[in-house]
């Protein structure tokens, strides 16, 4: 049915459809050795099993990077969600799902999917559980709007150059968007300076600084066409990631690093906002010059730790409150870097690979622990279900 079938998952997958509606769609838990499986839902035209099985395993790694309890889980609907009828496929998945949601999985939002799409699937199983991601009016976590994703890579960051007791202050941030903006407001609150900024419209180089708080109010107002208003400050797109700065916080686009330009980075520190914004090979030659890296999926690991609050607080009556959701991403986002760090130093090993092992050791042990080794074949469980 799909590749991506080995030792650790996944544990069930749902096919479901519906003739009526044209709903087509997948359910995939990978692994609910540390907790119910729970992940994004994500609608897209094209979205295949083996794509929402590789998320679903993704999420496994993700949550116990973060040390958080809960499974690898992915959820997708085949349709376009610019469609008129989105609200009566999504309803069609959510009825179809009604045995697994919410004791085995939850649903979330990913690409395709917005907040008032986890009221409406709340609304057709007649429970306020059955996803997060709800709007603040449902009482849900507004944590988009909290910039909780780039909040966490400014802690993460700032908690490494004391790890890896640097001392140089300049950072260069690739992207203004959700992660980018929230990272620079955060970084400048802990007293760093911006040297470096871009969007998808262009780069500006400021040695002395930038004024955060301008660009911030600038971004509210112009978006990306920002940079316009720094005309002599502009430098050629994309080689803001080659400036002289201590700090580079890639937050745009995946694999911008590669073999071929990691070595024109001159940042003692990455801490990667973005997915994938370094390759295999860029990883290799970052640690053979000495350039330390926090990997994606510890340093933006943010999202999640907002989601799991959102689990938290579903059937909670009161509105949660922002503070502790931020202390708690502070808090995970400062301790989970070093480990990693230190791992990779003494395997002299890539830190993504430290962080893989260090998330792969702990899913091994729950799964030692509840007498469900390592297995290889088959998903325990497949079911499918025609609406
Ligand atoms: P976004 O769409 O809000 O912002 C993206 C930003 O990158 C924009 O400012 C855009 O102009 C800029 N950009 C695009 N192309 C560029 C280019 N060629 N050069 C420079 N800048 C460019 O997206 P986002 O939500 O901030 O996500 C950014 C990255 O972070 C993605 O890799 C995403 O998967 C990852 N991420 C996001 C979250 C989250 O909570 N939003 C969580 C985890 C990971």
């Amino acid at each position: 049915m799909f590749d991506l079938i080995d030792d650790w998952g996944p544990e069930k997958v749902v096919l479901v459809s519906d003739a009526k509606t044209r709903m087509r769609g997948v359910l995939v838990i990978d692994n609910s050795a540390r907790g119910m499986g729970k992940g994004g839902t994500r609608m897209q035209p094209n979205v295949s099993v083996d794509e929402v099985a590789r998320l679903a395993r993704t999420m496994t790694w993700k949550w116990a990077a973060a040390d958080l309890f809960y499974g690898g889980a992915k959820a997708g609907i085949r349709f376009d969600p610019t469609s008129p009828d989105k609200e009566a496929v999504l309803r069609s998945f959510a009825k179809a799902l009604r045995n697994e949601v919410p004791r085995e999985y939850v649903f979330g939002l990913d690409m395709g999917l917005s907040e008032n799409d986890a009221a409406i699937i709340n609304d057709e199983l007649g429970d306020r559980g059955a996803a997060v991601g709800t709007p603040a009016e449902l009482g849900g976590v507004a944590y988009d709007r909290l910039g909780v994703t780039g909040f966490g890579v400014a802690e993460a960051a700032d908690q490494a150059t004391v790890d890896l007791g640097l001392v140089g202050k300049r950072v260069v941030i690739q992207g203004f968007g959700a992660v980018g903006h929230a990272a620079a407001k955060r970084l400048n609150e802990l007293g760093y300076t911006v040297v470096g900024l871009s969007t998808a419209v262009g780069s500006i180089h400021a040695p002395d600084g930038l004024d955060i708080e301008q660009l911030l109010a600038q971004r509210v107002e112009l978006g990306d066409q920002l940079v316009n208003e720094y005309l002599p400050q502009r430098i050629a797109p994309g080689s803001e990631l080659f400036l002289d700065c201590d700090i580079l916080v890639p937050a745009a686009l995946q694999d911008v690093i590669t073999q071929h330009n990691a070595g024109d980075v001159r940042a003692r520190l990455v801490t990667e906002g973005a997915n994938l914004p370094t390759n295999e090979g860029a990883r290799e030659r970052l640690r053979a010059q000495g350039t330390a890296v926090v990997p994606d999926f510890i340093a933006n690991a943010g999202g999640v730790i907002a989601a799991a609050y959102a689990m938290q607080s579903r059937y909670s009556p009161f509105r949660p409150d922002a503070g502790p959701i931020m202390e708690t991403v502070s808090e995970k986002l400062r301790a989970n870097p070093s480990p990693v760090l230190e791992k990779a130093r003494l395997g002299d090993t890539t830190t993504h690979e430290a962080a893989f092992a260090i998330a792969r050791d702990r899913v091994r042990a729950a799964m030692d622990l509840r007498g469900a080794p390592l297995r290889g074949g088959a998903p325990r469980e497949r079911v499918d279900i025609t609406l």
